[in-house]
């Protein structure tokens, strides 16, 4: 889905310093380069990723670190965290967020999104009809991408065989 533009991805930044103000948390250069990079991801980026891509920005920021920073961005709506039964967490920033599903390739890893309002509504009027109060919901369609189909098999990638 749309990646925050730089003013949606500025706007969560200067929402981010002002929690870890309210929460008397130091403003780290550490803590804004991880909030920056997410903010800035549309990739589903992994923990993994996110090392990878700091240390390439030339940032020192331990795991710990990391972590508790990702986990005050989550609980506070900044970013969305997602298990997409790879064995490990991927992240999204919040202004991607809403209504749109994801495709995940058990090849290459790869999370492609897509929104389908008709689908939405479906799944409004099928919780009506079994009385079923309708919050929220998600969706993960597992297969194959477009470059993956096109290539010879391998074994399939961790969680190919729990999709079932
Ligand atoms: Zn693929
Ligand atoms: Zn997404």
């Amino acid at each position: 889905m749309p990646r925050p533009t730089p003013a949606e991805a500025t706007g969560l930044g200067e929402r981010f310093r002002r929690l870890l103000r309210d929460r008397r948390l130091p403003v780290t250069r550490q803590r804004l380069a991880i909030a920056d990079l997410v903010f800035g991801a549309d990739d589903h980026p992994s923990i993994l990723d996110l090392q990878r891509r700091l240390r390439a920005r030339g940032e020192a920021v331990g795991t710990a670190t990391l972590y508790r920073t990702l986990d005050l961005l989550v609980e506070n709506g900044f970013v969305r965290e997602h298990d997409f039964g790879q064995g490990f967490k991927r992240y999204e920033p919040m202004p991607a967020a809403p209504a749109h599903e994801h495709f995940v390739c058990l090849r290459c890893g790869r999370v492609a999104e897509f929104a389908n309002e008709r689908l939405e509504r479906m799944l409004r009027m099928t919780a009506d009809e079994q009385h079923f109060h309708y919050q929220s919901h998600r969706i993960e369609v597992r297969g194959l991408c477009a470059e993956c189909r096109g290539r010879d098999f391998g074994p399939l990638a961790a969680g190919g065989q729990s999709a079932s």
